[in-house]
């Protein structure tokens, strides 16, 4: 269908989009070595009740360790295959590997909840609810309450009636859901009465400036209004300061994630953090209790 413009010469646009064509197909030749040859690992980013000073779990994020270019984060590469069935390969690793750690962890009498990011093709694909079942079924001792999927909002939009069965059957597997980035996906806000979700994760870009900008901490009272009104627990991402995480948990939101609580570190690094771990002062936790 390569539109000829005249004689045979193909038009800029059939270049541009042949070119996109062979990188994604290098990429993704790239990326089955790199997943063959393990060099693909999660980070491990803790949540905290910023009230208690309590861990609630961690949200497993991909890196991509190569040789050559170092640690490469996923806004590098997720992006370009998200819509290629590639990337539903990438999330089975994803959930197998997340799985795992969280039974090592178990092993070692450690019991920390994995959140796992899942992508729109991979939540609306057929096989996506038999996969995460035998993803569990393959880790016996983990019970399906220490796994939560994050999903964004806008995963949904076109596709609200099976993105909320599929929802709804993860729901009764025992599986958490939450909505992430929330306020940043165009989605309706029926969506909150149809997506059985149990938790809002307040998008990082409206949490950054909450303290100087007056529409991004309108937009957080907002949010954290929405998740009382609907019965959501209510989670902030992006904390990097003391003060944030304290205003926030004035607004009702005890839930945190963020720089200044801890950066994704790698799964070896989880078990040291846990056992030095302090709430910042004015957080008002038990420390040292
Ligand atoms: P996300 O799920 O919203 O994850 C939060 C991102 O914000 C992470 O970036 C995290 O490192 C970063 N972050 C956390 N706290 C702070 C903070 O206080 N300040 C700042 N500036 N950033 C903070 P990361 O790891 O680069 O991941 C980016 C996005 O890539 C994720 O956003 C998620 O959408 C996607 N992603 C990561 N891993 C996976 C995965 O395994 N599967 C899928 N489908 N997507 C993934
Ligand atoms: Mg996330
Ligand atoms: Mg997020
Ligand atoms: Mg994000």
């Amino acid at each position: 269908q390569a539109k000829r413009n005249g004689r045979d010469r193909i038009t800029w646009f059939d270049t541009q989009r042949e070119q996109a064509q062979t990188q994604l197909t290098q990429l993704i030749k790239r990326m089955e070595l790199a997943m063959s040859n393990n060099e693909l690992e999660l980070f491990y980013q803790p949540k905290v009740n910023m009230k208690t000073c309590e861990v609630i779990g961690v949200e497993a994020l991909l890196r991509w360790r190569d040789p050559e270019r170092g640690l490469v984060p996923p806004g590098d590469f997720l992006p370009l295959i998200e819509e290629h069935p590639f990337s539903i390969d990438v999330g089975n690793w994803v959930l197998d590997a997340a799985l795992k750690q969280v039974n090592e962890w178990r092993s070692q009498g450690i019991e920390l909840p994995v959140s796992v990011n899942i992508n729109a093709l991979q939540l609306l694909d057929d096989e996506f609810l038999d996969s995460v079942s035998s993803h569990l079924l393959h880790y016996p001792n983990v019970s399906p309450k220490f796994l939560e999927i994050e999903v964004l909002e806008s995963a949904a939009i076109g596709k609200i009636k099976v993105a909320a069965e599929v929802l709804a059957k993860c729901k009764k597997m025992g599986i958490a859901v939450s909505l992430d980035d929330f306020g940043t996906g165009f989605a309706a806000l029926d969506y909150l009465k149809r997506l059985p979700a149990q938790t809002l994760k307040i998008d990082q870009s409206f949490v950054r400036d909450m303290m100087t900008d007056e529409g991004d901490l309108a937009i957080v009272k907002g949010i954290i209004g929405l998740a009382d009104a609907f019965n959501f627990s209510i989670i902030a991402e992006g904390v990097e300061t003391e003060p944030q995480g304290k205003q926030l948990v004035e607004l009702g939101c005890v839930l945190g994630q963020g720089y200044g609580i801890a950066k994704p570190m790698p799964a070896n690094e989880v078990l040291p953090w846990l056992k030095n771990w302090k709430c910042p002062e004015g957080w008002g936790g038990y420390e040292g209790g």
